[in-house]
């Protein structure tokens, strides 16, 4: 389906590997112009061997030097900017709140929310020159219900549907649209890592903690990063106009969401 966004010029943070390089390919699929950063060089160069047309820089969100370098190539490389989708996210640490070192929650913190207020904050003057602007923030379930034993994690990932919620309101007269998408039980290699640690905190298997994961999940299955990346796509096109300010769980679920 031609979603009737080429040559949307648009920056995904963190886009060389999960569910941005997804992202990524997405929107290169629909013709748009992409830019992304990463921290993980090695990464992005296979991205560049991988997808040629994606212009890219080395830059970690929660460093403000970095950040305002990156922006720099991206302007130069789109000519513009209509879409921000800031995806950039770590984990964070697995444990008891005692047990959490408070460099690893202002770690967490300052990738996971400061970093999009730091990239929003240099996006928007660009945005409201834009005929199809949007910005998506990806938040998770974690943002909309607690999470035990991931306390920073779920505490950032509130923060930027509040954020979200904010510059929905603030920005709705310059015509820019804002959304969040909270992915649920996503497939691939983080999921893993997450899974694991949490199995090792309980002292319980794997085995475990995924099953118990997937059956609070009402369709009883993970989230596929495209999945994610279509719903991107959409909000980002003219077919998502009328729609801003929302908070938008993909996790196949129904029972959590009360
Ligand atoms: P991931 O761990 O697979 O990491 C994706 C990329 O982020 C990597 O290439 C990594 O190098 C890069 N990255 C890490 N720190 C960075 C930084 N400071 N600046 C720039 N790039 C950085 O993560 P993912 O699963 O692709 O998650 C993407 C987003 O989705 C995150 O915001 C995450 O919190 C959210 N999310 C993921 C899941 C899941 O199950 N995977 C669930 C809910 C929400």
């Amino acid at each position: 389906m031609d979603m009737g966004i080429s040559g949307l010029r648009v920056l995904v943070t963190a886009g060389a590997s999960g569910i941005g390089r997804e992202v990524v390919r997405a929107f290169i699929a629909e013709d748009a112009k992409v830019h992304t950063c990463d921290v993980d060089r090695d990464a992005l160069a296979a991205l560049k061997t991988s997808d040629p047309k994606v212009t890219q820089s080395v830059a970690d969100v929660s460093d403000r030097d970095q950040v305002s370098k990156l922006f720099d190539d991206a302007l130069k490389a789109l000519g513009g900017l209509d879409v921000l989708v800031n995806n950039a996210g770590i984990a964070g640490p697995t444990g008891k709140i005692e047990d959490i070192h408070p460099d690893d929650w202002d770690r967490c913190l300052a990738i996971n929310i400061t970093g999009q207020y730091n990239c929003a904050r240099l996006a928007v003057p660009h945005l409201r020159q834009s005929q199809n602007a949007s910005m998506v923030c990806v938040s998770s379930l974690a943002g909309r219900l607690g999470f035990a034993m991931r306390t920073p994690y779920a505490a950032a990932k509130w923060a930027v549907v509040g954020l979200m919620k904010s510059l929905a309101i603030e920005l709705g007269e310059d015509g820019i649209r804002v959304n969040a998408i909270l992915p649920g039980v996503v497939e691939g290699d983080r999921q893993e890592r997450v899974l694991q640690a949490k199995a090792q905190a309980r002292g319980v298997s794997f085995n475990q903690v995924r099953d118990e994961a997937l059956a609070a999940v009402s369709m009883h299955t993970m989230v596929t990063p495209q999945q994610l990346a279509d719903m991107m796509v959409f909000l980002a096109s003219p077919r998502g106009r009328t729609i801003s300010g929302q908070a938008i769980s993909i996790c196949g679920d129904t029972q959590m969401l009360a």
